[in-house]
């Protein structure tokens, strides 16, 4: 089935196909990346600067370090928390592979354990069972922008002497209790790829409180090098560079942080419109047999970067059969989040991890995202009604 043909709505007109997802631009993205450009500075400089103050007061945290991707903020956040070669790292199957590829880019390698069926967040209570002697850290993922229960893990964390790294990459905007998630204790790693809360294109972005970290963080994304090439051309002197140690290269461009700048602006909305198409679905969900709908812990504001719905396994439809129909009507669906040690990539795990393998095979994802109209929001209820009460 072609999701781009243009679907009928039952005996009514035309209805626009409906993505699973859509970055939300201002309008103003495409002026400021030019600018960038014509400025002549195309990496690592000022607009690269303003936008890690910017995001380092959104989310406050003393620092925010900019990066070519999540992935690699993780990695980076994971190196400087002392995790190597022969480390195990704690994280939940559960979560996009990148979250164990940022532990295997380390050398180190990542020990899958269970999550709360209720929140499909890194049960604390599983993540505990899985410490061993080579455990290093934990990596909680706030998974589709709910934030993870941080308490637990702090106190698991001193409890063990284990490091802990946010795996934030859907959760710009969350709330974990009253705090920001960004101004907990613990480096928190967002990403900035067009399928999360705003957009560059590809980006990351590492939120922490040590100054003397975030400077680190600044040398190792780039290959290392003590002084960072903004710093050298306003120097007004000869500053040979050095290296006291072996860095990457993961540069954010000044193009990329021009944009992330547009979309800082429209945060807020972002969010409102988010929340606000979520409480739709919500409502509108208890009076469809069999799909239930997100968990809401009183501990936590989410992003709500995705909305995932559980079909039950004795619905008169199974799941693929369920996106296969919507697809049909125009609506793309995404099966919900994966369970890593399911891949090929990751066979080797072995894990016993029956919530994580009930969520992965009985969740889906729906349309959200905030230039999604009301309107069409009501055909897939309608639909998604319609496909599950005829079978
Ligand atoms: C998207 C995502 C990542 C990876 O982000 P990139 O910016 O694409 O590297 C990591 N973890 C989770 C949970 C994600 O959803």
């Amino acid at each position: 089935m072609n999701a781009l043909a243009v679907t009928r709505r039952n005996g009514g007109g035309p209805v626009a196909p409906i993505p699973i997802a859509k970055p939300h631009l201002t309008g103003g993205e495409a002026a400021a990346a030019a600018e960038a450009i014509a400025s002549g500075w195309l990496s690592q400089g000022p607009r690269v600067q303003e936008l890690e103050r910017a995001f380092a007061e959104r989310v406050g945290a003393a620092q925010a370090v900019a990066t070519s991707n999540c992935t690699t903020a993780l990695a980076l956040a994971l190196h400087v928390s002392g995790v190597g070669p022969g480390d195990e790292v704690i994280v939940p199957s559960l979560s996009f592979i990148a979250t164990a590829n940022a532990v295997w880019h380390c050398g180190a390698t990542p020990v899958f354990a269970d999550i709360d069926p209720c929140t499909y967040n890194l049960d604390p209570a599983a993540a505990e069972r899985a410490i061993g002697p080579r455990t290093r850290a934990i990596m909680p993922v706030h998974q589709l922008g709910l934030p993870a229960d941080m308490d637990a893990f702090f106190d698991l964390a001193a409890r063990h002497e284990l490091a802990i790294v946010e795996d934030a990459a859907c959760a710009l905007g969350a709330f974990y209790r009253t705090a920001r998630i960004g101004s907990l204790s613990s480096p928190a790693c967002f990403s900035l790829h067009p399928r999360k809360v705003i957009t560059t294109g590809e980006g990351g972005m590492i939120a922490l409180q040590d100054a003397d970290l975030a400077q680190r963080l600044r040398r190792l994304r780039g290959h290392g090098m003590d002084v960072s090439d903004l710093a050298r051309h306003s120097a007004g002197e000869v500053v040979i560079e050095a290296y006291p140690e072996r860095g990457w290269n993961a540069r954010m461009t000044d193009v990329q942080a021009a944009v992330g700048l547009c979309q800082m602006g429209a945060l807020d909305a972002i969010l409102q419109r988010r929340a606000l198409l979520a409480a739709r679905y919500t409502a509108a969900l208890a009076e469809i047999p069999y799909l239930q709908a997100p968990f809401e812990p009183d501990y936590a504001t989410r992003t709500w970067q995705s909305y995932c719905v559980r079909l039950s396994p004795d619905a008169p439809i199974g799941r693929t059969e369920l996106m296969r129909a919507l697809l049909r009507d125009g609506i793309a669906t995404r099966r919900g989040v994966m369970a890593i040690h399911r891949t090929h990539a990751y066979a080797s795990a072995r894990a016993r991890l029956p919530h994580t393998e009930a969520a992965a095979r009985e969740t889906l994802l729906l349309p959200l995202y905030p230039d999604l109209t009301e309107q069409q929001q009501d055909y897939v209820l309608e639909r998604l009604s319609d496909a599950i009460r005829l079978g």
